[in-house]
């Protein structure tokens, strides 16, 4: 399996040395023929708007959007917002995941907290049980989900910050920023 990590801006080195410790060939992503031969591609958090831009100069939009409609890719937090639809604001977006998101959701840098979530998915595809610390930075909530969507996860019981659209995968918080592997091991299992 070989997944490729968006180098364009973020915390990429975070989820290339936890795809490591798994035992996955990774390659950072930066160029459209970097795409060629990846199972999954995972966007990581960081700042969405200057990640689309990149994006845009870099000519990968067009290129990401295709890979995505048929390759599993995870957006986590800046990377779930560049994913989704709707953000009401312009920006470039891959709008692959219909989601709709509000950014900064839970306030500014000082706001940033942690929180144990409940994933079900997580125990049937690792088969290792209890919560999942989550780190949010910054974070977005994602306001809606679309019809091809679901719910993984949520804080509190409304305000949704994990959801799947078949093979994509969309996290408001950081795994790669803890030492618990489990999101990775759920997202490789839908790249396989
Ligand atoms: N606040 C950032 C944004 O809106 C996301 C923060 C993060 O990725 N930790 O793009």
């Amino acid at each position: 399996m070989k997944i490729g990590v968006l180098a364009l801006q973020g915390d990429f080195a975070e989820h290339i040395k936890m795809l490591k410790q798994l035992k996955v060939e990774t390659v950072e992503v930066r160029l459209p023929e970097q795409l060629k031969g990846l199972d999954g591609l995972i966007i990581p958090g960081g700042e969405s708007t200057t990640i689309g831009k990149l994006a845009q100069a870099y000519d990968l939009m067009e290129p990401l959007q295709s890979f995505g409609r048929q390759h599993a890719i995870w957006g986590t937090c800046a990377g779930a917002i560049f994913l989704s639809k709707d953000v009401r604001r312009d920006q470039p977006l891959l709008g692959l995941m219909d989601i709709k998101v509000q950014r900064n959701a839970f306030g500014r840098q000082v706001d940033s907290f942690e929180a144990d979530l409940n994933v079900p998915e997580l125990k049937q595809a690792t088969g290792k049980n209890g919560p999942f610390h989550a780190v949010f930075i910054r974070a977005p909530i994602i306001e809606a989900v679309g019809e091809d969507a679901r719910v993984l996860a949520s804080v509190g019981d409304k305000r949704i910050v994990a959801a799947q659209q078949g093979h994509l995968l969309a996290t408001s918080f950081h795994p790669e920023l803890t030492s618990d592997t489990r999101f990775h091991e759920y997202f490789l299992s839908l790249a396989d």
